[in-house]
């Protein structure tokens, strides 16, 4: 009778003990392996509780809730320890992953909030904003490269304005969109370089200046980081490019402007004069030609020797120096100044020409052309000229690197060219 009123009350006992405990026994008595509270008071005061997950928590208790200051161990190793609330991490206090990484600063609800320091096990290292887990407000992450960013965050990544500061002594600041320089900013290099404009998903992208440490300057389109659509290139030796590039070379229709007024109109291929071009000379002559990959090819044709020649034969033979004028008038102010001086000849030839057919006596219709004395050929001598131009000497890896430097060319060969203003024929045309 006794041995079976016990088996029934002991029974009873365990069942309005802990059931959970009797079915975990059931499957492992190990007492790691227990779920619900392994020993203490997890109502209120000092407990250990290990909850359906496999995660360990020591400390203290409230209303069976974690509150106050306590220790969770998780199952995947990660360990929080730190204040609770309501059951939650709350609070101060220091988070350390299974991988190396560590956060301490403030919780709220369970999460990452407030000011707080993330230290990655790749070396890199946050200080400043978390919100809902992520960094976000103000803050500053080192890099384990030794650069660093100093500014806004969103969404875990830097956003809005902000400073890098590169581990080569390079510089940004300017704005951000999800991790990359995105609007406007200004890239600061080292050795004095500077880019001011826009950027796209990290990139010098939209309208920009560069400026070099030598003085030079572009100001126009990039992209990828280089000069790339139309730009007007300044350089410090007072020589000015406008015109198209591509992929920071001059590459389509450009004027480059030489300082002491000369200047070449025409087609560019990877820098080079390729295509049609012409060739101006700060005194007004100038020389029609085909280039090839920089190289002159064929004969060229002189358009215009302004000094010598008629006002009717320039306009009736030359319509296209005239146009070539207009277009580009809005960009060469040395053109502007140059043609007072050369109207003024143009006028003092004239009367030259009248001059001559009135002392013939008669009226002819044609007349030998003076420049190229009726040969229809004239003989001009060797230009050689210095091109400035940039290149990228980067890697094309990270941020590009400017430099600029001159090249050396033949613009016009020494040799015969045809006489433009009498179409090689050697005669003009008089009234
Ligand atoms: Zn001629």
């Amino acid at each position: 009778m006794n041995y079976y009123i016990s088996l029934i009350l002991l029974i009873i006992l365990n069942i309005s003990g802990n059931p959970m405990l009797i079915a975990q026994s059931a499957q492992d008595t190990q007492s790691r392996n227990l779920v619900g509270c392994v020993s203490g008071n997890c109502q209120n005061g000092q407990g250990v509780f290990r909850n359906s997950s496999g995660s360990l928590y020591e400390g203290t208790f409230e209303q069976g809730k974690f509150q106050g200051t306590g220790k969770m161990t998780y199952k995947d190793g990660d360990i929080y320890e730190g204040e609770f609330r309501n059951g939650k991490m709350h609070g101060p206090g220091k988070y350390s992953y299974s991988d190396g990484k560590t956060y301490e600063g403030s919780f709220e609800n369970g999460k990452m909030q407030g000011n707080g320091e993330l230290i990655y096990n790749s070396g890199n290292r946050y200080l400043g904003s978390f919100q809902n887990n992520m960094k976000s407000g103000e803050g500053t992450f080192w890099f384990n490269d030794s650069s660093r960013y100093e500014g806004s965050f969103a969404y875990d990544k830097m956003d809005g304005y902000g400073t890098w500061f590169y581990s080569n002594g390079d510089r940004y600041v300017g704005n951000f969109a999800k991790g990359k320089q995105n609007g406007s900013g200004a890239y600061h290099y080292l050795d004095g370089n500077l880019y001011e404009g826009n950027f796209l998903s990290g990139n010098f992208h939209g309208n920009g200046v560069l400026t070099l440490k030598d003085g030079s300057y572009y100001t126009g389109e990039f992209k990828a980081d280089n000069l790339n659509g139309f730009g007007i290139f300044y350089y410090a030796s007072g020589d000015v490019y406008v015109g198209s590039f591509e992929n920071g070379n001059y590459e389509g229709c450009g004027t480059y402007y030489y300082a002491n007024g000369d200047r070449y109109e025409g087609d560019y291929q990877n820098n080079l004069s390729h295509g049609t071009g012409i060739y101006y000379e700060a005194g007004g002559e100038a020389t029609r030609y085909h280039y090839l990959k920089g190289e002159i090819v064929g004969e060229g044709v002189q358009l215009a020797h302004i000094s010598n020649a008629p006002l009717k034969d320039i306009k009736k033979t030359d319509p296209s120096t005239g146009v070539k004028e207009q277009q580009s008038s809005k960009a060469s102010n040395d053109a502007d100044v140059a043609k007072p001086a050369n109207n003024n000849s143009i006028s003092q030839s004239r009367v030259s020409v009248t001059t001559e057919v009135a002392m013939a006596g008669i009226a002819p219709s044609t007349l030998a052309c003076t420049a190229c004395k009726g040969k229809g050929k004239l003989y001009q001598s060797e230009i050689r000229k210095n091109k400035m131009v940039t290149k990228d000497i980067s890697n094309g890896m990270g941020p590009r690197n400017f430099v600029t430097y001159s090249v050396n060319e033949i613009v016009r060969p020494a040799g015969f060219v045809g006489c433009g203003r009498c179409d090689g024929t050697g005669q003009v045309q008089v009234e």
